[in-house]
């Protein structure tokens, strides 16, 4: 057979993705944020404005299409991306529909895709969560944000070894102020690594994204952007913090978290997870006032977002006891004997689910024996046995797996008997 793509996932068992969209959703709902969903196939120009040229995401890890078709007798050409993240998607999606809601509080779940080098919690096609206050202007919009994605894997997701890290990245006049002062410290250095070197020239900021020990080291004391903002910005930074603390979210300040994407201001913060290995982010965003601009508007939108990577919180869910999967509907099976009874079962299996009873007819026979074995694997609670005696007067013989006991039951009483039954169970299991 042929195998997947390298950093793709056949996800044979949807359940626990499914609780987690139903714990998102229920959040959601709670914190007036409305459930979107934008394309998958994005102009690549959106990205290059967007998270910005020098990016790892734009400049090494985006799926690009280039497609040329004929219209009008002209050929034309485009460039098409498969969306890399979800933020500038949702901006685009703001003016395209000209929405006038502001904030526009929104969330959306699906795929998303970057051609990194695969290994555990590092896909090439993962999913995200992402949430967006789209015209949200206020500071403390931020500390909302924060707290709600604090209390989605606290409360909801009954995770409690996460930490938040938060930083504060200004103005883009603190940026520039900063810019010097570190180009300044950087110059002084008598040795700088060929990476640091690189960045210097393209992103300066991003030089802080370095992760190995050479580089560390010389990051370690370099000045850092929280300590040169101006008073408007070294404010609104206090008021995060108030607003956090006064909610009871505990944080770390990191005052060399810059994010690997180009398009946010003041506040950028990161959620990591413990226990994952060495990719423990398992959520982040931050603030991008400037993102409509970036992306050709003449208007200034200020909003905050931020996105959780699924598979990752899928990996901290796998040992939560605490965090559980709902307990699926009672199972009926139905077995007929022999070919004579398939057409009964069938029709007893369709009239059950339209009393919306879960039910699965074994038509493709075997013997009773086999079955029962399959009834057994499938977790039935209920099998209802058809043979020939029972086709030719009007009843069946229903199974209980549990109490291992059977009773016959009328043909034409037994969609009523059966909803009374799971009826029951549920309320049992409740
Ligand atoms: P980002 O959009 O880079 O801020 O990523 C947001 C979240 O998506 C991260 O915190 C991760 O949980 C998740 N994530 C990012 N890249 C990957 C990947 N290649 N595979 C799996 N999850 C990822």
């Amino acid at each position: 057979m042929l195998q997947r793509i390298r950093g793709t996932q056949d996800m044979v068992d949807m359940r626990a993705y499914a609780a987690l969209i139903d714990a998102v959703k229920q959040h959601a709902a709670t914190h007036a944020l409305a459930e979107i969903s934008t394309p998958i196939l994005e102009p690549t120009e959106l990205f290059k404005r967007s998270l910005g040229l020098f990016t790892d995401v734009v400049s090494k890890e985006m799926y690009t299409i280039n497609t040329s078709h004929e219209q009008d007798s002209r050929s034309t050409e485009e460039s098409i991306c498969i969306r890399p993240e979800m933020t500038a998607s949702t901006m685009r999606a703001y003016f395209n529909n000209n929405i006038e809601r502001a904030p526009w509080r929104v969330w959306a779940h699906g795929p998303v895709f970057r051609h990194e080098r695969p290994q555990k919690g590092r896909f090439r096609q993962f999913h995200q969560i992402n949430f967006e206050m789209i015209g949200a202007a206020h500071i403390s919009h931020d500390a909302e944000m924060i707290a709600m994605l604090d209390s989605f894997l606290r409360d909801r997701l009954k995770l409690n070894n996460f930490s938040i890290s938060l930083n504060f990245l200004g103005s883009p006049i603190d940026r520039e102020v900063y810019k010097t002062i570190l180009r300044k410290f950087l110059d002084e250095q008598p040795h700088l690594p060929q990476k640091i070197r690189e960045r210097q020239e393209t992103n300066i900021l991003r030089i802080f994204d370095l992760k190995d020990e050479e580089c560390q080291k010389i990051l370690a004391n370099a000045p850092v952007l929280t300590d040169y903002l101006s008073e408007t910005s070294e404010k609104e930074w206090q008021q995060v913090r108030a607003l956090l603390d006064q909610l009871g979210v505990a944080y770390t300040i990191n005052p060399r978290l810059v994010r690997g994407l180009d398009y946010y201001n003041k506040t950028v913060f990161e959620f990591a997870g413990a226990g994952l290995g060495a990719q423990n982010a398992i959520g982040g965003g931050g603030r991008y006032d400037y993102l409509s601009q970036t992306l050709g508007e003449e208007k200034i939108v200020p909003s905050i977002g931020a996105a959780f990577g699924i598979e990752r919180l899928l990996l901290s869910l796998e040992n939560n006891p605490e965090f559980v999967l709902p307990t699926p509907p009672p199972m009926t099976v139905i077995a007929p004997f022999a070919p004579e009874q398939l057409p009964v079962a069938l029709t007893l299996a369709t009239a059950l689910r339209t009393h919306n009873i879960c039910c699965e007819a074994l038509l493709d026979g075997g013997s009773i024996k086999s079955m029962l074995r399959k009834a057994n694997k499938y977790h039935a609670t209920y099998v209802i046995l058809i043979g020939e005696d029972e086709q030719k007067n009007g009843y069946v013989t229903l199974k209980h797996m549990a109490a291992s006991t059977e009773e016959k039951v009328d043909m034409a009483q037994l969609i009523n008997h059966m909803v009374m039954l799971v009826h029951e169970q549920k309320h049992h299991e409740d």
